[in-house]
């Protein structure tokens, strides 16, 4: 048998270091030999790193160093010690290197991040919590549902605790078995040397036993059930808005928490009224004569109502006309936006003109000279 190396060398300390002297010297030799560092050579360091933290795990436990310090290697390895090194080698044994190396970044902060291949075996389980995703559905409103607010009723389908199982997924009254994989002890041993590492059982996932699902929701814990959800519209969405509603997406599972769920909104186009912001945008054919003279206008509202409007004489194809505060409800503040009256001027043509207004048409042409024929464009 191969000469262990004493522990106090391995670490480069005394023999009466201090804890607070084997730790520091544990922590810089674990950065050098880190695996994750020696990419190049990792399998020389790893076997040194072993060997580094099998020694600070003895020097750093004040009754294993008593132990080592007074009968050496054979004192944790066997004879009068023999029933106490069994569990500690039991203790170390099984401890799994990815283990080692989460517990090394959360205490010394090596900021390596937790390790995907292995999460510690304790941890796994089926019943880790996990929490419920958001549901998102779209749902189609009129413009004026827009402007007013509206409730909806909605039908969800959504993934709801199993009244079954009561969402642990295994089947009510079934008696669990032993994993015949693992035994139960919920990992697979393999030995390498002196280090065993283990694995997470890929059976039972590290729980150790099996149960038989529930025959209802197969195990999920969940099931897919559709359900009325109110949801309260405020006056001034928009296409495109989102409206969350807490914890009514899928529910979580093993006691985690349920998602969110997430209206979106879309505006139907309006056969009259264009929206852009908060502003409505209304087109206005006047005649000839209106536009002239000037005319009142009875404007139809979003609302339903309608509106007296002055169109003043010699307006213009292309003016806008502003009625403040007719438009949108504005849904981050308080107000509204405008109604945009956009105006056209229908120009008739002669030949669809009797002999009188034919008659005016000519007096008008001598009295209207254009003196700006040609100008540049806004
Ligand atoms: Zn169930
Ligand atoms: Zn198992």
């Amino acid at each position: 048998m191969q000469q262990k190396k004493d522990y106090y060398e391995i670490l480069g300390v005394s023999k009466n270091a201090t804890q607070d002297e084997i730790k520091k010297a544990y922590r810089k030799l674990a950065r050098q030999y880190h695996p994750d560092l020696n990419p190049n050579n990792r399998k020389e360091a790893e076997e040194k790193f072993k060997e580094i933290t099998e020694a600070y795990q003895v020097l750093s436990d004040p009754e294993k160093r008593k132990i080592y310090d007074q009968f050496g290697h054979a004192g944790l390895s066997g004879g009068g010690y023999q029933d106490f090194s069994k569990q500690y080698y039991q203790d170390i044994g099984s401890i799994n290197l990815d283990d080692i190396l989460n517990d090394l970044d959360d205490i010394f902060g090596f900021g390596f991040g937790k390790r995907k291949t292995s999460q510690g075996r304790k941890k796994q389980s089926y019943y880790r919590p996990e929490n419920g995703t958001d549901i998102y559905q779209t749902v189609t409103i009129s413009l004026e549902d827009a402007y007013n607010g509206t409730t909806l009723e909605l039908e969800v389908p959504r993934y709801v605790i199993c009244d079954a199982c009561g969402g642990t997924g295994v089947k009510s009254g079934s008696e669990s078995k032993v994993c015949p994989t693992c035994g139960g002890t919920g990992e697979i041993i393999q030995n390498l040397g002196f280090i065993r590492m283990s694995q997470t059982c890929p059976t039972c996932g590290g729980v150790g036993i099996i149960q038989e699902p529930c025959e209802v929701c197969n195990g999920r814990g969940l099931v897919i059930k559709k359900e009325t959800v109110k949801v309260r519209v405020p006056p001034g969405v928009d296409n495109g808005s989102k409206l969350r509603i807490p914890g009514k997406g899928h529910s979580g599972r093993f006691g985690g928490v349920p998602g969110d769920l997430w209206i979106i909104i879309n505006v139907k186009p309006h056969y009259l009224f264009e929206r852009k912001g908060d502003n409505l945008y209304l087109k206005v054919n006047l005649s000839v004569a209106e536009a002239i003279e000037g005319t009142t206008l009875e404007v139809p509202l979003i609302t339903g109502k309608t509106e007296k409007v002055e169109i003043k004489a010699g307006t213009q194809p292309g003016d806008k006309v502003r009625l403040a505060g007719k438009g949108m409800p504005k849904l981050k503040q308080s107000g509204y936006g405008d109604l945009v009256l956009d105006i056209n001027v229908v120009v008739p043509s002669i030949k669809d003109l009797s002999k009188d207004a034919k008659k005016c048409v000519e007096k008008l042409k001598n009295e209207q000279k254009i003196t700006n024929r040609f100008y540049k464009s806004e």
